[in-house]
């Protein structure tokens, strides 16, 4: 018999209708001992099946649990009637003592009165199907219990908290009007009649498009807090690039443990300045010793630098600063923000001049790498991460096809089609933005948006 514990195979267990309307449970706390665990019910017997056991019925109280006869554990209960629950079901949750014996029995004992082991995210996916949450916020959900710094934290709370869904909202409001003049216009289209004029709907198109743009656009921001704003270390050999790497990470004491799932050398290219994470691009070219010409090579440089937000040039402050202009004249640094660094500062008398966008360090000896944390911290800072940021890939994709079909509404009214012709882009770009907050919905989107969940959420 598998064990209750894990979760249930989703292939052998389709989410039919009925199941549906089965009481889920679940537990919701770490597996594994604690002080306190969590149990969660939820569906129309979640009380019913909880009285069994302990005093349920509303509100929040302490118990004795029991199976039959037997008493499993002291707990506290907390019951929450539909709709005021986070699934907008009848909820109840028990609080008990971390114990595995005590989990698994009490898991035991609802999953023999009647209830059935949720499967990973199914709470938050009531939670969505009973209109508490839209399937952008629920995708917030799982962001924020992945967060690990503050930055990752602050975008999945704005994302949970609605700026960006209202912003989606507005886009959806604006294309349903949209949609709805086409469609007035078609209904009476034996008539010969033109309601708004074909010039006003042009216009129109053309604001949502700017809309569907900004949006895009702040995925970029976003997608960088959520993964690290990329970095790109560059210099001349010997400059002190892999001085500074090392420098880096391992002044980094935000990261202490390793997220689990991770391995070791993804924590090792990111770190955390001021709660922003930063991760940096190709340290395969930045450590490893030998190939000295690859190493070297531009061309590494300039790819690493295309992909970067931030180029860090390091320069060996005991050589001529002529060296500086001749390197950054060969990389991209359009739209990137630059920061030349001058190390080895230790071997100087003095420190040599610095501007704005420059600071002097000595990667060795660590001198200066506040100056540089601040200014890394500083260029974040002036971005102004707005609440409306995305940074979930399955949105950007659904984004850019709104922005397609958009773009074929503008051709069709220029182009002067039949409004009905027009009609099918537009009703196509509500298509891809319903899939973004769950207006448009398939069992397949929601499996892939909810196996992401821990058992339990
Ligand atoms: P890379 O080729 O740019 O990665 O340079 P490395 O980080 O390997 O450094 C090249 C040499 O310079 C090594 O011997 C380092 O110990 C030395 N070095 C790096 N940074 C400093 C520094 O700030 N001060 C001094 N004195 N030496 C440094």
């Amino acid at each position: 018999m598998p064990s209750l514990s894990s979760p249930p195979n989703p292939l052998k267990m389709p989410p039919s209708p009925n199941n549906r309307n089965a009481t889920i449970v679940a537990i919701s706390t770490p597996p594994g001992v604690g002080g306190i665990a969590v149990i969660r019910l939820s569906g129309p017997e979640a009380v019913a099946i909880a009285a069994r056991h302990c005093k349920a019925d509303s509100g929040m109280h302490f118990s004795v649990f029991r199976d039959g006869e037997e008493v499993i554990d002291e707990v506290m209960v907390a019951c929450h009637r539909a709709p005021h629950s986070y699934t907008g079901e009848d909820t109840v949750e028990i609080s008990c003592h971390g114990s595995l014996y005590v989990q698994e029995a009490i898991l035991q004992a609802f999953v023999a009165s009647g209830a059935r082991l949720a499967e990973p995210g199914e709470f938050t996916r009531r939670a969505f199907l009973n209109g508490k949450l839209d399937l952008s916020q629920a995708e917030a959900v799982a962001d924020l219990i992945d967060s690990t710094n503050a930055a990752q934290h602050r975008l999945a709370v704005s994302q949970l908290r609605g700026g960006y869904a209202q912003k989606l909202r507005e886009l959806r409001a604006q294309l349903v009007e949209l949609t709805s003049l086409l469609e007035l216009e078609l209904d009476f289209s034996q008539e010969d009649v033109e309601f708004v004029s074909r010039d006003r709907l042009t216009r129109l198109v053309a604001d949502i498009s700017l809309s569907v743009e900004a949006l895009r656009s702040s995925f970029r921001m976003g997608n960088a807090l959520k993964r690290g704003i990329p970095v790109a270390i560059i210099g001349r050999p010997n400059a002190g690039k892999s001085s500074l790497l090392n420098a880096l990470l391992h002044d980094d004491r935000a990261i202490v443990s390793p997220v689990p799932g991770t391995t070791r050398d993804t924590i090792e290219e990111t770190f955390v300045i001021g709660g922003t994470p930063f991760r940096i691009i190709d340290t395969a070219g930045l450590r490893e010793s030998g190939d000295e010409v690859e190493r070297l090579g531009m061309e590494r440089s300039r790819k690493a630098a295309e992909e970067a937000d931030i180029i860090i040039y390091v320069h060996d402050a005991t050589q001529p600063d002529s060296q500086i202009a001749e390197d950054l004249q060969h990389l991209p640094l359009d739209g990137k923000h630059l920061i030349v660094v001058y190390n080895k500062v230790d071997l100087l008398g003095c420190a040599p001049k610095t501007a704005a966008d420059s600071c002097s360090i000595s990667a060795k000896t660590g001198l200066g790498l506040d100056a540089l944390n601040a200014a890394l911290t500083q260029i974040i800072a002036a971005q102004n991460v707005s609440p409306d940021t995305g940074s979930n890939v399955r949105h950007l994709e659904a984004l850019t096809h709104v922005q397609e079909a958009l773009a074929h509404v503008s051709q069709g009214l220029a182009d002067g089609l039949p409004t009905d012709l027009v009609a099918i882009d537009l009703r196509d770009a509500l298509h891809h933005l319903g899939t973004i907050t769950g207006e448009v919905v398939t069992d397949e989107i929601l499996g892939t948006i909810f196996s992401r969940f821990c058992v339990g959420k």
